[in-house]
């Protein structure tokens, strides 16, 4: 699943099991629990395999039903 090139540097992507990781969708953010995503051991590029990417369209477009919500701060950078 992961053990490729990276795209951006002569790395190698590696699987990596991680907590946490948020994904930015246009319907809105999905966090996954406990996944594992590929990391470049070079420059730290991650990168998301199809199934993935699937469950998070899934979830975001409410095909797939989801554990819990959190809510998310929200603010502007003040000038
Ligand atoms: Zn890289």
């Amino acid at each position: 699943m992961y053990d490729y090139r990276c795209e951006y540097c002569e790395g190698t992507v590696r699987p990596k099991k991680v907590k946490r990781e948020a994904f930015k969708h246009k319907k809105g953010f999905v966090i996954l629990e406990d996944v594992t995503i590929g990391v470049c051991d070079a420059c730290g590029s991650r990168y998301y395999s199809a199934e993935i990417l699937h469950t998070v369209h899934d979830i975001a477009t409410g095909m797939k039903p989801f554990e819990r919500t959190e809510e998310i701060p929200v603010a502007h950078i003040s000038q």
